[in-house]
């Protein structure tokens, strides 16, 4: 327990798998003391990698470039961007990639991102797949591209069939690995790999972890982004509400045990949605090592 609140594993435990975590660019004083906080106790878990996302309609344009470079420098981290197609021309996507070349990264997640409500331009690029095209062309094999894989499929796509197609362009158009949208149902992660599996997709598939930290707030999020919230797990955190150690010790415990079953089924890493919180995902690993 007291590894736990102190957020340094325990001498000599292990974690069955490699892990990376997501992090956001912060904007506000709080917050990059909030990230500041989170960083010396998640590092103690050796990540493989952390990532940064990307502001919708390039709103994080220096944010993301800041942090990557902030959790190279100062914290030795491999800091890996987010880039988006939304909003960005080709010349500032460009640009955005001779900076992140410039401080040592050599790994991308290359997303569509989302076009943020009154906002008109999609930018230079359609799709995830036309700006992995785009870095390959400019870079040629400098940089590892990741992309995103939806086990329960994208909420605008119109079926799950010509989904997977769209995920398999992606890795045709040169991406190296796939991370997917956070999900509660292991299976659904596993027909993804096994249906992607038979496309001759052959790129590792990590799943990404979404350890629960406010309830409320994943129920909402989880409705925009299409991914399905079990009822059981639903009715039980509505018992509790949205605090207390009971809440917070039943939901690591499930997100825990579905990690378990992930990597038994041959999930390759872990990948947390941090949310620049330490706890959520501290209990989640505590639980698996
Ligand atoms: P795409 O792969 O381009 O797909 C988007 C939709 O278009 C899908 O419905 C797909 O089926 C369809 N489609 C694809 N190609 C075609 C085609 N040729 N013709 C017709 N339809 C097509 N968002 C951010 O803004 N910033 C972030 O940092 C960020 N990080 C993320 C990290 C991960 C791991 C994940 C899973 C998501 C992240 N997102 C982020 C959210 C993501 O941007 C949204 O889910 C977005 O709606 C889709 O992005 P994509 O890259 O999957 O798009």
């Amino acid at each position: 327990m007291s590894d736990l609140l102190q957020g340094s594993p325990a001498p000599g435990s292990r974690l069955p798998a490699p892990v990376s975590f997501e992090f956001y660019p912060p904007k506000t004083d709080e917050q990059r003391q909030q990230l500041e906080r989170t960083l010396v106790r998640l590092k103690a878990h050796a990540p493989r990698f952390v990532s940064v996302t990307f502001g919708a309609g390039g709103s994080t344009l220096s944010y993301t470039p800041d942090t990557v470079r902030l959790l190279r420098e100062q914290h030795g981290l491999d800091a890996v961007p987010h880039l988006s197609c939304m909003g960005g021309t080709r010349l500032e996507i460009a640009e955005l990639l001779a900076r992140y070349r410039a401080v040592g990264c050599t790994r991308v997640v290359a997303l569509r991102g989302d076009l943020p409500s009154g906002m008109a331009t999609t930018g230079d690029f359609r799709y995830a797949a036309d700006l992995v095209r785009f870095i390959r062309a400019e870079h040629g094999r400098h940089f590892r591209i990741e992309v995103a894989a939806y086990p329960e499929t994208h909420p605008q796509a119109d079926d799950a069939h010509i989904d997977l197609r769209h995920f398999k362009g992606k890795v045709e158009a040169g991406a190296d690995g796939a991370i997917t949208q956070y999900f509660f149902n292991a299976d659904a992660y596993f027909r993804f790999v096994d249906e992607a599996r038979q496309l001759g997709v052959d790129v590792p598939i990590v799943p990404g972890i979404m350890p629960i930290a406010n309830f409320t707030q994943l129920r909402r999020f989880s409705e925009l982004c299409g991914a399905e919230i079990p009822r059981w797990i639903v009715r039980r955190m509505q018992a509790w509400g949205d605090d207390g150690a009971a809440i917070r010790a039943f939901a690591a415990d499930v997100v825990a045990a579905m990690c378990r079953r992930l990597l038994e089924g041959g999930a390759p890493e872990l990948h947390f949605y941090t949310l620049n919180l330490a706890r959520p995902t501290e209990a989640v690993l505590e639980r698996l090592r």
